[in-house]
């Protein structure tokens, strides 16, 4: 028998009992007369003690022991004199009477505690010894948790989870596609899905009515710290609902998870927001709203006063950081410096200040006098202590860059607590998007996005108006899901089609078989899909998504582990039939 426990599991109320632990050896401490024995596994961490007036076999065995040895050990449970308050075994140890080492280990490459001195790379190089340390280990459990949540939930609301292919053909979820060659079918090549898309919708063609499914979905993208080139959703959709349907059912997901695994409970609603409204009040369309700070449009009262920045600008808009106006020179620049990031993209940053002695000192002073800037600051809502910053140039430049600046304050000024929750639903995206270099509408979600019924009309005269029935779960500013009201009737899909820039064969030959089954009874359906990694990560108050996957990929698409990608043997590539390119 391996063992009667596990590591993490006795307590004063086992003294006097006789067990036997496995596990790996984290540390060994020779303290003399006595040594000790630190053995861990996945449920913690239980001290062994050996006594050196103990049997020459034992102090053998214990002799050779080293870090990540697999040891079993057998022995007496005992109070311990000094006791660990800082762990649940804490108050015992086991007083040894044998141990047998079930496997050697060599060195690790980084210690296994808490805090390693393992650099990244060199972690996910070893990730199997990563994962035994504990705040990789219990992200993983915080997944399997959320994913048991998830599907408590969900199973309860009568969803059935249903597994969709894998080798399928192009989706368009608007990025490159995974491709694998097909050896039975010569010159032919599989895409990996983006996501279940047509298949969760052909499922409501099909009579299942709620479907869900934790799936994983590839996107052959440039990697960021929140994106991985296989990443897993949260993949649901139901029929016969409207968007208020979809929006509660999903609502009361995030709610019940939210109160399950962070006791957090939400007795309203969810605030909801128009694209519009967003993209006006917070430039973008997943605004943070752990903190205020709004946009104030003031184009219109800034303007002929010769200062050219403002007089040649589209837009300049401002936001009041509160309780600011003390900002040294130095801070301003970094703040200047900080817009000017080729990431954010702004030219140069104004400020205004409005100081505690009531005086007004501005980068802008030259042009405006004390008391336009003060009318300024009272039409944008500030007081005596704040300091307003102002950017000004083409409108879809300035208030991206502005909502840039708006989240640094807000890091700035600690008002982005991660243990504060600010979930919103933001509505009434775009249907579609114009490209000014392919001179095309691209469809904002994707193709099979209800518009809202009152913008139907608009395909004819101004398609770029139209409203989606679609819409986004925002929490502290990570867009955590999102979905929409699907197109279920014939007409309207072959409409989106050619506003898409389809000829009727081109839809025929992609999506030929969703239009053929709409033609044999599609209920009305909707659905959404929520980025499982990222919701692991908000609720595991970590940036990055990585930590939440057992065996992630580096930032260049790698998995330094197995060494993927590779190259592959002469005779795959001739069964394949492909032949590469030399560069
Ligand atoms: N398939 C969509 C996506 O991956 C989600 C949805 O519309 O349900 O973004």
């Amino acid at each position: 028998m391996y063992r009667t426990h596990t590591c993490g599991e006795l307590r004063l109320a086992n003294v006097g009992q006789n067990v036997t632990l496995s596990g790996w050896v984290q540390r060994v401490r020779n303290l003399g007369g006595m040594t000790f024995i630190d053995v861990r596994d996945r449920y913690g961490i239980t001290q062994l003690a050996v006594d050196e007036t103990c049997e020459q076999k034992l102090r053998d065995a214990v002799q050779e022991l080293g870090r990540e040895y697999v040891i079993r050990a057998t022995g007496t449970v005992i109070e311990r004199a000094s006791k660990n308050t800082k762990i649940p075994t804490g108050e015992i140890e086991i007083q040894v009477v044998e141990v047998t080492i079930l496997n050697k280990s060599e060195v690790p490459p980084f210690t296994i505690e808490d805090d390693t001195d393992g650099g990244d790379e060199l972690r996910m190089k070893y990730r199997y010894l990563d994962l035994r340390r504990n705040p990789v280990k219990n992200a993983l459990m915080l997944r399997h948790r959320i994913a048991q949540e998830v599907r408590k939930y969900l199973d309860k609301q009568n969803f059935v989870e249903v597994e969709t292919p894998f080798l399928i053909k192009s989706t368009p979820e608007g990025a490159r596609d995974f491709v694998v060659p097909s050896r039975m079918n010569s010159g032919e090549f599989y895409a990996l899905p983006q996501s279940p898309q047509t298949f969760k919708q052909l499922l409501m063609v099909a009579g299942f009515d709620r479907y869900f499914q934790i799936v994983k979905c590839f996107r052959d993208e440039d990697l960021r710290a929140d994106r991985q080139p296989e990443f897993t959703q949260i993949d649901c959709e139901m029929a016969f609902v409207e968007r208020e349907d979809v929006l509660s059912t999903f609502e009361g997901l995030a709610k019940h998870l939210f109160a399950e695994i962070k006791g957090v409970e939400f007795s309203k609603s969810f605030q909801r927001m128009s694209y519009s409204d967003a993209m006006n009040l917070y430039g973008c369309d997943k605004p943070d709203l752990r903190f205020g700070m709004q946009f104030c449009d003031v184009t219109d009262r800034v303007k002929g006063k010769n200062f050219v920045v403002f007089d040649s600008a589209e837009a300049v808009v401002g936001i009041v950081a509160p309780g600011c106006a003390e900002y040294t020179r130095k801070q301003l620049d970094e703040l200047t410096l900080f817009v000017q990031r080729p990431q954010v993209g702004a030219k140069g940053l104004v400020y205004v200040k409005l100081q505690a002695d009531g005086t007004i000192k501005s980068s802008i002073d030259k042009f405006y006098s004390p008391e336009e800037l003060k009318e300024l600051a009272t039409f944008m809502g500030a007081s005596q202590g704040d300091l307003l910053l102002i950017l000004a140039g083409e409108r879809k430049r300035t208030l991206p860059a502005l909502s840039e600046l708006r989240l640094e304050m807000g890091t700035r000024l600690g008002l982005r607590d991660k243990n504060v929750f600010a979930p919103l639903w933001v509505v009434d995206f775009p249907l579609l998007e114009w490209d000014e270099e392919s001179k095309r509408f691209y469809a904002m979600h994707h193709p099979f996005t209800s518009p809202i019924p009152e913008d139907i009309h608009l395909f004819e005269s101004d398609p770029g108006a139209i409203r989606a029935n679609a819409y986004d779960l925002v929490i502290n500013g990570v867009e955590i899901g999102g979905g929409s009201i699907r197109i279920h009737d014939n007409g309207l899909q072959q409409t989106m089609f050619e506003a898409l820039g389809f000829t009727k064969e081109e839809a025929e030959a992609q999506f030929g078989f969703l239009l053929s089954a709409f033609r044999y009874g599609a209920p009305p359906h909707g659905g959404v899909a929520f980025g499982f990694d990222r919701l692991c990560s908000l609720f595991g108050g970590s940036e990055s998504i990585r930590d939440y996957i057992a065996f992630p990929k580096n930032n260049s698409g790698r998995d330094v582990m197995i060494n993927s990608p590779a190259p592959i043997a002469q005779e795959q590539l001739k069964e394949l039939r492909i032949a590469l390119v030399k560069e």
